[in-house]
This record gives C-alpha cells, structure tokens and sequence, in this order.
C-alpha cells in the first residue's frame, strides 16, 4: 500500500488530468468514436492506493463500460500508475439542469459484515431491490416467498429454495432479501455466499488448518444465503461440510435461503438427509417471463435508463427474446449502444439489426455454444477442428470432455444433441466421456478447478 498516492492526487484537477491522459492512451486503442460515444462523459471521482472510481452518466453507460471497456481501462490505468488498479464505477448524479428531478445514486454495495475477514462472504447487490423486481405469472410466487422471508425470517418459510434456468431473476431476489432485511436490522449477521465460494473457502480452511474459524464464519449468522448451490463442489468433503453447516442453522432456527439451476431432487450431490430437509421449507420456480411481464421489465429498464424508446420497438425485442431476462436487458441495452454509437434514430430497423446475434433458429444458442467452443480451444490451445475431429491424443480428449461438460452445464443440451455437436457420436459415447471427466476431475484438482473457473467465466 503506497498511502501517498492518495495525497498525491486527491485534487479533482489532477484526477481530471489523469483521466485525460487515460483518455488518449484509449483513444489509441479503441479510436475516437468509441471514446466520444462512452468514454469523454466520464469522470474520475476518486483514486485511492488500490482502485480509482469512474462516475458514469447512466446505468446503460455503467453495464456498458463495465462489459466492453473494463480491462482495457485498468491496463491503462496500470501503464500510467505503474500499479494494478480496480476499476469502479457509479453513476452520477445528474445536474439540474439536465434533469429536473434528481436521480438517486445507486447504493453502495452493502458488505455483509464478515463473520471472519478471511472467509469474506460476498457483497449484496445495491440495486437488487424488491422495488425494481418486476412480478408477472412467472415469478410471483417466487418473489411473494421472497418478501414473506425477508419481513419474517425464520418464521414465514424457511429454507426457501428458489430454483429455475439461468437470467430468470433468482440472484435478484437473493440480493433482495439480503438488502432489505439489512436495511431494517443493519446488526444483522448475514452471509451470502455462493456454491463456489463455499467450496474455494472450505477448501482452503482445509489447507491451511483453519476449519474452526471457517466453521464459526458460516455458523454464526442469521441469515444464510446460498447462491447457485449447483457449484457447491462434487467432492464427499465439501458436501458433509455444506450438509452440517445446513443443518447447524436449521436446528438453530437461522433462516436458509438457497437458489439454484434445478430442483434439490436434481442436485445429485445432495445427500438424501439434506433433501429432505430442503424439500421440508418452501420450494419455488422461476420460470420464463411470459411477453407481457418481458413488457414491462423493458419499460422499467428504458425509464430507469432515461431513454426514450418507441412502444414497437420495446415489443419487438420482448418477441425476440423470450428465454431470459439478462438477455433481454442485453438486447435492449445493445439497442441503446447501436443508436448511440452509430447517431440513429431507435426505429424498428435499427432494433433488427441489434437483435440480429439472438436471432434464426437456435441464434443464441449458437452464440454460447460457439463461446464454449472457444473457450476450450484457448484454455487447452488446440483447434477447434480438433474438438470434433478424430484425435486421440490426452490433450484433446480432455478438451473434448471438458467442452461436452460444459455445453451440458451451461446450455442443457441433450446427450444426443451434445453428439451430434461433437462429430455424430452415439449418446452412450457422450455419457462415458462425461463420466470419465467427473474421474478424472476427482483425481485432478488442477483440472477441476480450471473446469469450474471456465464455467464461472462463461456464465457471466
Ligand atoms: P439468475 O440468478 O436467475 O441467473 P439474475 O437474478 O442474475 O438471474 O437476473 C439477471 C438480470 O435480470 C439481473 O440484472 C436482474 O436484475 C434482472 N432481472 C431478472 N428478473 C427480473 C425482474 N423480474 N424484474 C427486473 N429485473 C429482473
Ligand atoms: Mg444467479
């Protein structure tokens, strides 16, 4: 930590000239029109020894800069300060003559204070709020369960289970509850963890002989909940752990709040004695938005974003994406980006043209299969002929498995579909393969964390 680099440079003068010389490095790299379109709005508000802040005029520029210019702003700020930096970025808030009413800024994030700092558990989501969580048929129970918990924990349902495909909202209404139980008992213990969390954490309290204070982090809180307990590492170790640790705060009355991509049935790595007690509470699905609730997510979105965007144009994306809601604030912040980027009016052209990856037959299917693909490719830097092709050596085999694995994680692809896909072989060829990955994971830590971390990165 270097406590002069915030002495140094915490006049906005300086910060302004910083981000100045920040802006022509970018504009070398990624050219004037990019930079006017997103980047000559921003400002730096703070810098500190270990992150600078970026203050963006709108939640769209945020999403934006965050996905496409994140790494290429850090580097950077890592040439120019000599130090790998964090980038932040928050929203500011307009002045008044740009709007008449002020927009709040987000909330910071809230951080769950850590039971133990070196089991830190993960930061609750701001603006994942019951406010802005749209309720239509397809999650209405879910989101009913959601706030009985949050007004009444451990008294309305406990655990809850919320489970459905992925971009349905689950995540949201963890974060909501988190949020809004905070909100009214700051003292509250909370963790929010995630399937992967626990498994790194427990792992490494393991390694280092510190299973007390691993077991006093998650045992000690009053509220715990369980992102994408799918992740919660294949291995009789973790699970026995995640098994006590469940029942610890179920016997101590602690309110369980878990989320996942299928059904505790379908979680082979539950043991029977923890489904049981999982399918005891309350189990609900999030389902697919149906067109008039994909409506009115758009809407919320367009007047979150101070955009103004036509009636037909916001039906047109809701009939063009229909499986999730990420992708469909996706497609429509792709809108938004389009008309910018290019100076053109939001009409129904333009909105075609944005929504031309996710469309014909299977378009975003073909796009996240194709990622996989690549993926893969890079990781085990092979070709991607070789995936489908006839080679028999290690490295490609494992490849092959690797990437089977993961197009069944990801996209839920069916044995024969996963076949077909990988040089029209029979589904009982794919089910060994698959089969002998889990083996050779269980023998591979290396390899198994790589899987996992490919999975994580391609989810996101
Ligand atoms: P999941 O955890 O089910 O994969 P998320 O909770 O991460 O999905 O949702 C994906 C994105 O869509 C998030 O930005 C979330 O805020 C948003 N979202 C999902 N459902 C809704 C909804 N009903 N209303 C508003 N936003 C939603
Ligand atoms: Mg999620």
């Amino acid at each position: 930590m270097d406590p002069q680099l915030n002495l140094d440079l915490t006049g906005g003068e300086d910060l302004d000239q910083l981000w100045n010389r920040l802006l022509k490095a970018l504009t070398r790299q990624i050219g004037r029109d990019a930079v006017q379109s997103w980047l000559e709005a921003v400002r730096m508000v703070e810098l500190t020894a270990d992150s600078f802040t970026l203050a963006v005029a709108s939640g769209t520029a945020r999403e934006w800069i965050q996905k496409r210019y994140c790494r290429l702003i850090e580097t950077a700020a890592e040439a120019e300060l000599g130090r790998r930096l964090e980038m932040r970025l928050v929203v500011r808030r307009p002045s008044r003559n740009e709007s008449a009413e002020a927009a709040p800024l987000p909330a910071a994030p809230l951080r769950p204070q850590a039971v133990d700092p070196s089991f830190p558990t993960l930061p609750l989501h701001g603006d994942c709020l019951f406010d802005n969580f749209v309720v239509g048929d397809s999650n209405r129970v879910a989101a009913g369960a959601a706030r009985a918990v949050a007004e009444a924990p451990a008294r309305a349902f406990n655990p809850l289970f919320i489970y459905g495909g992925v971009g349905l909202g689950k995540t949201h209404l963890l974060h909501a509850i988190g949020n809004a139980v905070r909100q009214r008992e700051p003292r509250v213990r909370l963790a929010y963890i995630s399937g992967e969390s626990f498994t790194t954490h427990f792992i490494n309290s393991l390694r280092e002989r510190r299973q007390d204070q691993f077991r006093r982090a998650h045992r000690t809180v009053d509220l715990w909940i369980v992102d994408d307990v799918q992740f919660i590492a294949d291995k009789a170790t973790t699970r026995q752990e995640f098994f006590h640790t469940f029942n610890d705060l179920f016997l101590a009355n602690r309110q369980i709040i878990m989320a996942a991509d299928r059904t505790p049935r379908e979680l082979r790595l539950l043991e029977d004695r923890l489904r049981t007690r999982m399918e005891s509470g309350l189990m609900v699905e999030v389902g697919a938005p149906d067109l008039e609730t994909r409506i009115s997510i758009l809407r919320r979105k367009v007047e979150l974003e101070g955009a103004a965007v036509p009636d037909e144009v916001i039906r047109q994306i809701a009939c063009g994406i229909t499986s999730s809601v990420r992708l469909l604030q996706g497609a429509l912040i792709r809108v938004l980006a389009l008309a910018s980027l290019q100076h053109r009016e939001i009409d129904a052209e333009l909105t075609a043209h944005a929504l031309e990856p996710y469309s014909g037959e299977g378009g975003i299917e073909r796009l996240g299969q194709e990622a996989v693909l690549r993926a893969v490719c890079d990781f085990f830097q092979i070709e991607e002929s070789d995936l489908t092709g006839p080679r028999r050596d290690r490295r490609t085999v494992v490849a092959r498995q690797v990437a089977m694995h993961l197009v069944r994680e990801l996209m839920g692809r069916s044995l024969v579909d996963i076949g077909q896909m990988f040089g029209g072989k029979s589904h009982s060829t794919v089910l060994y393969a698959l089969g002998r990955l889990q083996q050779t994971m269980k023998e591979d830590g290396d390899l198994e964390q790589a899987v996992n971390t490919l999975l994580l990165r391609l989810k996101s």
